[in-house]
């Protein structure tokens, strides 16, 4: 299930803090200086047990006030056409301003649940002073503080309680916290993700053999992701493209605020990513991020070098660029790399070919007594050290029935297993069967 919440609101109110409050990270900038410009960040958290993405609105702000209010304005439509819920944040110690009140017009028509996240209330006098936002006219109000997290609790409560529940599947045995159980084998989806001009669409046309980039005359249409059923030399499966999605209106931060939500829906509903970087800029941070994020959600995923054809190649020159380009997707290095052109229509079948692998190897079930014949062996090989006087043993292994491929071990002392030992674990699972291009899980139960 897809569902994204966006975080709008004046710069400088604390989107930013917020954000990371959420997802437990400290790597955003936060800044005191309004105005400063941002990249939009995006990313998934959980909360009562439910995962969504959570985009904050972040970044661009222009010099002039006109220009300023202009694309706000375009901040919270895009978000409204393309959040499932907003996150509407003021600021407490400044108190209403002019610009809250036009976008809170403008959130009121929506038919999205918005939730008024009133920050910096950091203490009682600011408390009371909050509830003049009250004024705004919405139902949901949360006072909180970013900074201290107080308040953010129930602000999440609500945006959890807010999503429509997943239909109850049926399990045959108790799964992990946050693992997600198997669905039937349906037809491979596949998605093409990456920045803008990487050459998307150039690809999409060579895979399919025609042009299919849609143009949208209406300023401010959104269209969602485009599905291209593809059967040809016996392969079948579904191209999810965002990439088709034109503009004539090319404005550069609309263009990318676009193709961040659209990225992630398209992520969601994929099987497998196909990650399209350029070969000459080389992998970007944001690259990095959309792989690191697809990782997360359990996608399989194809890293394509396009443009191949512009880079001048020696002997070595292919296999360089992989180890380069490996050593910054560690630790999640056993994915397949491969060098497109898709301008010359070079090795794109091929990418298709990966891409049907990656899925294979994603539904990939390791028969019981073969995965303990194997790990067993490499666990006697190499045994988990001892931790507090505990003599670690680990006895049985299963692989359990989850969307993503994902291992219990069972073992007598599961919370003295540490990262360098799961990774080991992890590492063989990997040397002995095939689950190149898959996120895979490792879980200890207690035996
Ligand atoms: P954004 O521009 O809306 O993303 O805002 P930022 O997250 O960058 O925050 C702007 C400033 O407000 C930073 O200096 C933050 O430290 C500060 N800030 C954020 N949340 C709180 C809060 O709950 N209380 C106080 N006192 N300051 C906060
Ligand atoms: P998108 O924004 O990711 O959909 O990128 P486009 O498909 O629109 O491509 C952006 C630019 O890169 C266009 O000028 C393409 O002609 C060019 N391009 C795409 N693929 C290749 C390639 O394999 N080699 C070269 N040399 N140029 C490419």
């Amino acid at each position: 299930m897809s569902y994204t919440v966006a975080i709008v609101g004046r710069p400088n109110v604390g989107k930013s803090t917020l954000f990371n409050r959420f997802l437990e990270e400290r790597k955003a900038i936060v800044d005191d200086i309004s105005g400063v410009t941002r990249d939009r960040q995006y990313g998934i958290t959980d909360w009562n047990g439910k995962s969504f993405n959570v985009i904050d609105t972040g970044g661009f702000v222009p010099d002039s006030k006109d220009m300023f209010e202009t694309e706000i304005r375009k901040q919270v439509r895009i978000a409204i056409d393309e959040a499932n819920a907003i996150i509407f944040m003021v600021d407490a110690a400044v108190g209403l301003t002019d610009l809250d009140s036009a976008m809170a017009d403008m959130l009121r028509r929506s038919v999205k649940p918005v939730y008024v996240c009133v920050n910096k209330v950091d203490n009682s006098t600011r408390a009371l002073e909050g509830t003049e936002f009250y004024g705004m006219g919405f139902e949901h109000n949360f006072f909180v503080s970013s900074i201290s997290g107080s308040g953010t609790g129930d602000l999440l409560d609500a945006v959890t309680d807010g999503m429509k529940d997943e239909p109850v599947k049926v399990v045959s045995e108790d799964l992990p916290e946050g693992a997600e159980p198997e669905e039937a084998l349906a037809i491979p989806k596949i998605a093409i993700m990456g920045q803008p001009n990487v050459g998307k669409s150039s690809l999409l046309n060579a895979m399919i053999g025609q042009d299919r980039t849609i143009v949208s005359d209406i300023a401010g249409t959104t269209r969602d992701t485009i599905h291209t059923h593809y059967n040809m030399f016996q392969k079948e499966f579904i191209l999810i493209d965002t990439a088709g999605i034109r503009r004539k209106n090319k404005e550069k931060d609309d263009l990318e605020f676009y193709s961040i939500i659209r990225a992630i829906k398209a992520m969601d509903e994929a099987d497998v990513c196909l990650l399209v970087i350029d070969a000459v800029k080389g992998i970007t941070a944001q690259d990095l991020s959309i792989f690191g994020l697809a990782a997360k959600k359990g996608k399989g995923i194809v890293v394509l070098v396009n443009k191949w054809d512009l880079i001048t190649k020696e002997t070595n020159t292919a296999r360089d660029y992989e180890k380069v380009l490996k050593d910054k997707l560690a630790p999640f290095t056993d994915v397949p790399v491969l060098f497109i052109s898709a301008l010359e229509k070079t090795r794109i079948f091929k990418a298709i070919e990966l891409a049907l692998d990656v899925y294979e190897n994603k539904h990939r079930k390791i028969a019981t007594s073969k995965l303990n014949d194997i790990m067993l062996k490499a666990i006697s090989k190499y045994q988990a050290p001892v931790v507090r006087g505990h003599v670690i043993k680990i006895k049985f292994v299963s692989q359990l029935p989850t969307r993503v491929p994902s291992f219990a071990f069972f073992t007598n002392f599961p919370d003295d297993i540490k990262t360098p030992y799961r990774n080991y674990l992890e590492n063989q699972v990997r040397a002995n069967f095939n689950f190149t291009g898959v996120p895979v899980r490792i879980y200890f139960r207690k035996k």
